[in-house]
């Protein structure tokens, strides 16, 4: 079997993978809070992770992977964002995880396995908050729930920094009811105009962090394989998320690897809102810009190191992409190439893979290979025609993987999706194909 090693952020070197059961291996992504537009360093994770699950699906066999990514659809930018245009929040968070959703698909992202949503997963919440008071480990005051950081010794173990630099750099409020300041909070008090939950503290709603810990717990179990997300949430969020989930546990561990991407930064410029140049994924796809050129360009450098987002990244990712394209041409996929694999399997070494890949002659393991990174998803035909729009043909293969893992209700969700865009869908022997009505 393939040796796969990843970087263990944990343990702050590569350690070779070895799942606690390879035929269920789990993985959680920390997913997107739904108020905006995905930025395309939002995107990064999402490709990265998916990559990661279509390696250990070929590695391990395509029923071995749980993919769990979570949507936070209960949150004060929410809130915000609601209150801007005097609706319900549910209006801002189901519209913007749908884009988030059909611009992933663009990228050749399927919709992970599972996708909790934090507003329908608050009883699993407040059992695991009501444990973790029973247990010692946090306490109510003044309608909140706070984690008590000092019963836990290990606290800092993820982040490795000593806790007066937690403290200064988690920037915690200073409040009143907290009995250290780097105690975090679980549960806060809403008023009549807030949205809020039924309590044993009162009307409230859940803090973020204790979202993915009772997700993790429901839906996965108490020790997972592979935790993942950006590296900006190893500290606080998911040294929170160890000090909640082992506390709730008899001290477990939460993962067995933690994996972390890098930023996606805008050039000299950094990226922030404030100077205006976020570049959005739905941008990328209406200046004319292929998911598939977008995914590859998110892939062109290792998933830990900074990647600097130009447009002569994309330009490059667009002449790589339609030669792969033409080697493939309308060859089936073959046999994928070893050291394709052998380069993925080195801490998800993607430079490497696409260096391979380029190197190769043959079309069927040129296919099958790229496949594997979820590139060439096209005919050579479809690709250089180029009329096809790539978000359909991204939501098609999107319902494709749904219906292959049986998953009906969003395959259908998809199909009506479509169909209210004037897309109709035929499922034939030789695959799905679509024409506007
Ligand atoms: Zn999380």
């Amino acid at each position: 079997m393939t040796e796969i090693r990843l970087y263990d952020t944990m343990a702050r070197e590569k350690r070779v993978f070895e799942p606690g059961d390879p035929g269920r291996i789990t993985i959680y992504v920390c997913g997107p809070t739904v108020y905006n537009r995905a930025h395309i360093g939002n995107a990064r994770p999402a490709v990265v992770f998916d990559v990661l699950a279509r390696l250990l699906r070929h590695v391990y066999g395509p029923d071995s992977v749980v993919y769990a990514a979570n949507v936070t659809d209960i949150e004060d930018k929410i809130m915000a964002a609601a209150a801007a245009e005097n609706v319900p929040i549910d209006v801002i968070t189901e519209r913007y995880s749908r884009f988030y959703f059909d611009d992933l698909a663009a990228l050749g992202v399927p919709r992970p396995d599972i996708v909790p949503l934090a507003t329908q997963t608050i009883p699993e919440m407040i059992a695991m908050i009501t444990r973790l008071i029973a247990a010692g480990h946090a306490y109510a005051a003044e309608s909140h729930v706070l984690f008590d950081v000092p019963s836990w010794p290990d606290y800092g173990k993820l982040s490795k920094r000593p806790m007066d630099e937690m403290i200064a750099g988690a920037r915690v409020e200073v409040a009143p009811y907290k009995r250290s300041p780097a105690d975090f909070v679980l549960w806060k008090p809403s008023d009549e105009t807030q949205p809020g939950w039924d309590s044993p503290w009162g009307r409230g709603r859940p803090g973020w962090h204790i979202e993915c810990s009772a997700m993790i717990e429901a839906h996965l179990g108490e020790t997972i394989d592979i935790h993942g997300g950006g590296l900006d949430l190893i500290f606080p969020h998911h040294e929170n998320e160890i000090a909640q989930s082992r506390c709730a546990h008899g001290a477990v561990p939460l993962a067995r690897y933690w994996v972390h991407n890098g930023f996606v930064d805008m050039g000299s410029e950094k990226m922030s809102k404030s100077v205006g140049n976020i570049v959005t994924v739905g941008e990328l796809l209406e200046q004319g810009h292929r998911g598939e050129v977008l995914r590859l360009a998110l892939l062109s450098a290792h998933y830990r190191q900074p990647l600097a987002w130009t447009e002569a990244l994309v330009t490059q990712s667009k002449t790589v992409l339609d030669r792969l394209y033409r080697t493939a041409g309308d060859a089936p996929a073959g046999e994928v190439d070893g050291e394709v694999i052998a380069a993925l399997g080195d801490d998800l070494n993607t430079p490497q893979a696409l260096a391979r890949l380029a190197a190769i002659d043959d079309p069927a393991t040129v296919r099958a290979s790229a496949q594997l990174m979820g590139l060439l998803s096209q005919t050579d035909e479809q690709w250089f025609r180029g009329e096809g729009d790539e978000r359909v043909e991204g939501l098609i293969a999107a319902r494709g993987e749904a219906k292959a893992r049986r998953d009906f209700a969003e395959a259908d969700r998809i199909r009506d999706e479509l169909k209210s865009q004037g897309i109709v869908l035929e499922d034939g022997a030789q695959g799905t194909t679509w024409r506007r009505t």
